[in-house]
């Protein structure tokens, strides 16, 4: 029996399924989509449709191989599975079997790895390292860059517990706050969980130590170079050179990460609201977890259920403190 294959040859199309949304395009990973499930495609710019009619014995027998391919290329799945059920077993946060089963693994092309040199998620993940178009010398670099211990650091940020789970959380509860997204619960949020599965000693060989140190190391540096950039004091080459020599990146990782603070498609504070987002949730642990007021999981799900804010406004949402009319921030997280 034949079945279709629908792609665009370039750019993007959108396809909704059941509950299941997702982007693809040249490149990208696959799905078979049952023939009984109402499915709408959305295509960008109403771009070209390639449609191919392809026997089903072919695709049923390539698909095991080709995943099992990219997994044993990207390595990502049981880095994924690992952090999610370690944080699951220990009874931390709220997985939901949706959360945990529906996610996609996509590579990110060369084009785009000049300013994203490492793995980026959200509804899916995206896996930076060396691919066909790059020079030999890049490919070393994106693959040094972005090596299993120092990954290992970062697969969980991107997905459970980390922007996946949000990421499920922000379509389900209290959408409308999506308006007020802002880097410090965002990205406070992931690295948070570095520091926690990181005190929870989920990180034990002495490699898999090294790699979450060097992100530790790395999310300090980004307060610094983002801030003496916009505050005129340092020049992107400038920055670049302290990456390399205090943090130890690659020279294109370095680059990379410089183009991405500042091309724009980041606010000024975002590369600041990483670590010190991660700070606030922390005081904030302390003062109603560690003290006994709340239990560890509702800590949790109920920072996910309450959406994005400013850390300040959660700490009002947990501890359901009445706010006056003319309130102004007060809280002094470093030093409560
Ligand atoms: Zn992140």
């Amino acid at each position: 029996m034949p079945v279709i294959c629908q792609t665009p040859p370039e750019r993007e199309a959108r396809v909704r399924t059941a509950a299941c949304e997702v982007t693809t395009g040249p490149g990208y990973v696959g799905s078979l989509l049952s023939p009984t499930v109402p499915t709408r495609m959305t295509w960008e710019h109403d771009c070209a449709q390639l449609i191919l009619l392809v026997e089903r014995r072919l695709v049923e027998q390539r698909a095991p191989r080709i995943r099992r391919l990219a997994d044993e290329l990207l390595d990502a799945s049981p880095l994924a599975l690992e952090a999610s059920r370690f944080v699951q077993e220990k009874n931390l946060v709220t997985v939901p079997p949706l959360a945990a089963d529906v996610w996609l693994m996509r590579m990110m092309s060369a084009e785009a790895q000049k300013t994203n040199p490492f793995f980026l998620g959200g509804d899916d993940i995206i896996v930076s390292y060396p691919t066909d178009t790059m020079s030999e010398d890049e490919k070393v670099q994106a693959l040094r860059a972005n090596n299993r211990h120092f990954s290992r650091a970062t697969v969980f940020h991107e997905l459970i517990p980390g922007h996946h789970l949000q990421y499920y959380w922000r379509q389900r509860s209290n959408r409308h706050r999506i308006l007020f997204e802002t880097p410090f619960w965002i990205e406070g949020w992931s690295l948070w969980w570095e520091f926690h599965l990181w005190d929870l000693k989920f990180t034990s060989t002495p490699e898999d130590r090294m790699g979450a140190l060097f992100w530790r190391a790395h999310r300090c540096a980004r307060i610094i170079f983002s801030l003496k950039f916009h505050l005129g004091e340092w020049t992107p080459q400038q920055c670049i050179d302290f990456l390399v020599e205090r943090v130890g990146h690659e020279r294109a990782s370095a680059t990379g990460e410089v183009r991405r603070s500042f091309n724009g498609a980041y606010s000024p504070l975002y590369q600041a609201g990483y670590m010190l987002g991660a700070l606030q949730i922390r005081a904030l642990y302390t003062q109603l977890v560690v003290t006994g007021k709340m239990p560890e999981k509702d800590f949790h799900d109920n920072i996910l259920k309450g959406g994005t804010m400013p850390i300040e406004m959660v700490r009002v949402h947990l501890t359901q403190e009445k706010l006056p009319r003319d309130f102004k921030p007060t809280w002094r997280f470093a030093d409560p």
